[in-house]
């Protein structure tokens, strides 16, 4: 099936070939039981052990710690800007109940429109007033782009908050956070408040599983989505520090703010996740899918494969740049592994630039709709090969445009 086209789209996104072949077999007759798996009980054994293997394999590719839990929910990234809210303001009720709301912080770094959207509906909830710790846009050459990473010395924390918020990837804007702790586009970490057990969370639904997580033991609160890495949408996973599993209800009446059932972190961890019929398709492919990344190496040989694909693209971009073909969007530095963006310059080079692709069988290349220009995802399923083919183009077009 060599004429599948590639997939460069920013989510969902491509899956590996492999991968869809087997789920197909499983989709049709699930390891021998003659029932496919998307018709199987999710409380059988066949399927109960399945939950258990995802969950190993990412506790054991990503090194997460003792102290945490790994849940299996719904919702999306989506549900959690909603869910984070109420499970860690509630972790802040019992920890502090006569604090007013107004006394109530939630801290939140904005660096794109994903961190921003988790803002919106933070302070739709209520419960607490939002600080902004810094906002990039502010910080960007038109003041209302997100094109970098601020420097460190803009981050201003609050001394106590319920939660400290961020995202490590930005989907949209192709702004990441460095994983090298020396670089200045690295999160912060030695500026957070002093005490440690920090409430800080993290959305990662765009680059989960791609590299590691830098200080992964220092987190409250990881999430992603699946649809991008890892499987098809509908399954979203948490990482939660233990502390922050808490009895919702307990902080309730306390005056939190209701928590519905289904978004309740403790309710999900006490069940195993099972507290619902979960996604099992999704749950299933992405087994399949993290699997596959055991056998290749785990989540560190996706590290160097990303980090490779990343930096072919981006100097066949800065070569396209200096030939006046194209324009990075993101300041050197803070430039995501996972989604480039950049402008094609000139005339009706974009289509151009489209068309081209299209033609060459390369697809889902339009940018976000909100800020328009091209966008690559380069996520775990597109092969080094795949990168060479695009970075092939660009260098091609960047030759032929000027
Ligand atoms: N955060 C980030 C960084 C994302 O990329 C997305 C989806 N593209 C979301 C949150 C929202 O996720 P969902 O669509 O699963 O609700």
């Amino acid at each position: 099936t060599n004429e599948r086209p590639i997939n460069f789209g920013a989510g969902p996104s491509a899956l590996p070939e492999t991968v869809l072949e087997e789920a197909c077999k499983g989709l049709i007759n699930f390891q021998g039981t003659g029932i496919g798996v998307a018709e199987i009980s999710h409380r059988s054994k066949e399927f109960t052990s399945l939950v258990a293997s995802l969950e190993s394999n990412i506790r054991t590719q990503l090194d997460v710690p003792p102290t945490h839990k790994i849940i299996f929910t719904q919702g999306g990234g989506t549900g959690q800007f909603s869910a984070v809210v109420l499970n860690m303001l509630a972790r802040h009720r019992l920890l502090h109940p006569d604090l007013s709301d107004e006394q109530r912080v939630m801290d939140y770094v904005i660096t794109g429109s994903w961190s921003k959207k988790a803002e919106i509906e933070a302070k739709r909830l209520g419960g607490a007033s939002v600080h902004i710790v810094v906002d990039a846009s502010t910080k960007s050459k038109d003041s209302k782009s997100f094109d970098a990473i601020p420097a460190h010395e803009d981050f201003d924390f609050s001394a106590d908050p319920a939660l400290i918020y961020y995202c490590e990837n930005e989907t949209v804007d192709g702004v990441q956070f460095s994983n090298d702790e020396q670089s200045s586009a690295s999160f912060p970490f030695h500026l957070l408040p002093a005490g440690g057990l920090w409430p800080l969370v993290a959305d990662y639904s765009s680059s989960f599983m791609s590299r590691k997580i830098p200080r992964i033991a220092d987190h409250a609160v990881i999430f992603a989505g699946a649809q991008k890495n890892i499987g098809p949408a509908g399954l979203t996973i948490l990482i939660v520090r233990q502390d922050c599993i808490v009895d919702v209800d307990a902080a309730a009446k306390l005056g939190a703010i209701p928590v519905p059932i289904t978004m309740s972190y403790k309710i999900n961890a006490d069940a195993g996740s099972l507290y619902n019929t979960p996604s099992t398709l999704s749950i299933y492919i992405a087994g399949l899918v993290l699997e596959r990344s055991k056998q290749l190496g785990g989540v560190v040989y996706f590290e160097s494969l990303n980090g490779r694909k990343a930096q072919k693209v981006y100097a066949a971009l800065r070569e396209g740049e200096t030939k006046g073909a194209y324009r990075s969007k993101v300041k050197e530095g803070s430039g995501s592994w996972m989604n480039v963006v950049f402008d094609v310059l000139g005339d009706n080079a974009e289509s151009r630039f489209l068309a081209g692709a299209e033609a060459l069988g390369m697809m889902a290349l339009k940018g976000h709709r909100s800020v328009g220009g091209i966008r690559i995802s380069l996520y775990n399923a597109i092969t080094e090969e795949q990168t060479d083919r695009i970075v092939a183009y660009l260098k091609d077009f960047a030759t032929q445009n000027t």
